[in-house]
C-alpha cells in the first residue's frame, strides 16, 4: 500500500485510525526527509486533537524506536536501570540521581531530552558545563557506560532520530501536552536502551504538561503498559509540579544545585525526590541496601566522584565540579520582591518556567541557541513566610530588555496571603 502525507493527515484530522504500515511509512519518510516538517507538524496537531488508540500508539512507538539503531548492552553485567521525567520546571533530578545510583552498582544508560515548552531539559543543563558533549555514537555511549557505570547523553543521529526531530518540532508547534506523543517520545528512547528497569517521573500540576491528576495517571499507566509489552519493569511516580523543584531554574544554576545535592547540601524537596528515586532504581535493578545505601553513596563522596567521571568521560571541564563558579554566569542580576508580608500560597511553576524560557534559558524556535547563564533563583516557595520588600527571587540575565519584558510575568508567579499554608506533597502516587 502506498500513502501520501496529506491523506494520512486528513484521516487523523477527521478522527480516523492510522493503519500500522502507514505509521511506519510516515515516521520513516519524515526521518529520511521526504515528508517535510510542515506536514509532520500538521499530523502532530491532528494527533494532539484526535489522539491515538492503543494499537496506533504501539505502532507509533515501534516506528520511532526502529527509526535508527538500538543499543545492545548485553555485555554489561550490571543491572541497567534508567529514569525519565515527563518534564518540569527546576527538575534537575536526573543529574544527581544517575551518579548516586551508579555509585550503588546499578548501570544508568540515560538518554535525555532538551527543554520542551516551558520546561527545562537535562541535555541543555549538562551542556552548560564547558566541553560536555551530549552527542555520542552508540559505541561511545556503550564504552562510557561500561567503564563508569553511567552515561548521560542525547539521541545521536543514529539512535531514535525520529524522536529527536519530532521532539523539537512539537516544541515549536504547541503540540507537546499530548498523552500519545509524550508516551511514544519517552518510551521509544527508553526501549532503545536495552534496559532491565525504568523509573518514570510523571509530573502533575501547573508546571507539568499534565496539569490534571487523572491525565497524569493515564499517561503513567500508558507508559507502564508500553514497558510491560516490551518486557521492561517500569515504576511510575506521579509527583507534584505546582512549584519548581529546588531553588534554581535555568541551566548552569541547575548544575550548581545538582552539585549541592551530590555534596549532601541540596534543598530538601530536591534531595528527597532524588533519594526516593535512587532507592526505587536500586529496587528495580535488584540491588539491595535501599535508602541507607543511597545515602551512604552521597555521604562517602562516591556519588560526587561518579559525577566527576561522567563529566570527564563526556569531555567536560571537571574543574566545575570543585569550582561551580567556573560555570557560565550572566552579566546582570535583579530581584523580584514581595509586594506585601504574609505566607507564600503560590509560586507558580509554569509562569516561572515560561519566564525562564523567554529570558533565553529555553527556545522559542527549534534552531534557537540556549543561554546557559540565564537563571532564576527562588528565595520564597510555597509555605514560606515573607516580609514586604523581601526578595522572592533573583534573576540572572544577559539582555536587560528581555528581563523588562518578563518582570511582570515573573512577579505574578507569587501569591502571598495572610494565613499559613503547607508546601505541596511531593510524591502523589506510585504506579507499577
Ligand atoms: N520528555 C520526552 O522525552 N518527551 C516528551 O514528549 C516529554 C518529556
Amino acid at each position: 500500500m502506498t500513502y501520501t502525507a496529506v491523506e494520512l493527515i486528513e484521516l487523523k484530522r477527521d478522527g480516523g485510525a492510522l493503519p500500522f504500515d502507514a505509521i511506519a511509512w510516515l515516521i520513516d519518510s519524515y526521518t529520511q526527509g521526504t515528508v517535510p516538517d510542515y506536514q509532520m507538524a500538521a499530523m502532530l496537531m491532528a494527533i494532539f486533537h484526535q489522539g491515538l488508540n492503543d494499537a496506533e500508539l504501539g505502532a507509533w512507538t515501534e516506528a520511532m524506536l526502529h527509526s535508527g539503531e538500538t543499543l545492545d548492552l548485553s555485555d554489561i553485567d550490571l543491572p541497567k536501570v534508567d529514569k525519565h521525567s515527563t518534564g518540569g520546571v527546576g527538575d534537575k533530578v536526573s543529574i544527581p540521581l544517575a551518579p548516586i545510583v551508579a555509585a550503588c552498582g546499578v548501570a544508568v544508560p540515560m538518554m535525555s531530552g532538551r527543554g520542551l515548552g516551558h520546561t527545562g531539559g537535562t541535555l541543555d543543563k549538562l551542556e552548560s558545563i564547558p566541553g560536555y558533549t551530549t552527542a555520542l555514537d552508540p559505541d561511545r555511549f556503550r564504552s562510557i557506560l561500561s567503564e563508569h557505570g553511567l552515561v548521560l547523553a542525547g539521541q545521536s543521529e543514529v539512535m531514535v532520530p525520529a524522536d529527536r526531530e519530532i521532539y523539537s518540532l512539537r516544541d515549536a508547534t504547541a503540540t507537546v501536552p499530548s498523552i500519545p506523543l509524550i508516551a511514544s517520545s519517552i518510551m521509544s528512547k527508553k526501549l532503545a536502551e536495552d534496559l532491565d528497569g525504568l523509573l518514570l517521573d510523571v509530573k502533575q500540576g501547573s508546571g507539568a504538561f499534565m496539569e490534571d491528576l487523572q491525565e497524569a495517571r493515564r499517561l503513567a499507566k500508558t507508559m507502564v503498559g508500553i514497558g510491560s509489552n516490551h518486557g521492561v519493569a517500569v515504576v511510575a511516580f506521579i509527583t507534584s509540579m505546582d512549584q519548581p523543584l529546588g531553588r534554581e531554574v535555568g541551566n548552569a544554576n541547575e548544575i550548581r544545585e545538582s552539585l549541592d545535592v551530590l555534596r549532601g547540601q541540596g534543598p530538601a524537596d530536591l534531595t528527597e525526590l532524588t533519594l526516593t528515586f535512587a532507592e526505587a532504581m536500586l529496587e528495580l535493578g535488584g540491588v539491595p541496601g535501599g535508602r541507607e545505601r543511597v545515602e551512604e553513596a552521597v555521604e562517602s563522596g562516591a556519588a560526587l566522584e561518579k559525577f566527576r567521571d561522567l563529566v570527564s568521560a563526556h569531555g567536560g571541564d571537571v574543574a566545575v565540579v570543585d569550582e561551580p563558579k567556573n560555570l557560565p554566569e550572566a552579566g546582570y542580576e535583579e530581584r523580584i520582591v514581595a509586594p506585601r508580608a504574609g505566607h507564600v500560597h503560590r509560586c507558580d511553576a509554569r509562569t516561572i518556567g515560561t519566564a525562564s524560557t523567554r529570558l533565553g534559558a529555553g527556545r522559542q524556535r527549534k534552531e534557537d541557541a540556549v543561554d546557559h547563564a540565564v537563571g532564576i533563583t527562588l528565595l520564597a516557595k510555597i509555605g514560606d513566610r515573607v516580609a514586604e520588600g523581601d526578595a522572592l527571587a533573583t534573576v540572572a540575565f544577559n539582555d536587560p530588555a528581555l528581563f523588562e519584558s518578563q518582570r511582570d510575568r515573573l512577579a505574578s508567579a507569587w501569591l502571598i496571603e495572610d494565613d499559613p499554608v503547607q508546601a505541596p506533597i511531593l510524591v502523589v502516587e506510585r504506579i507499577s
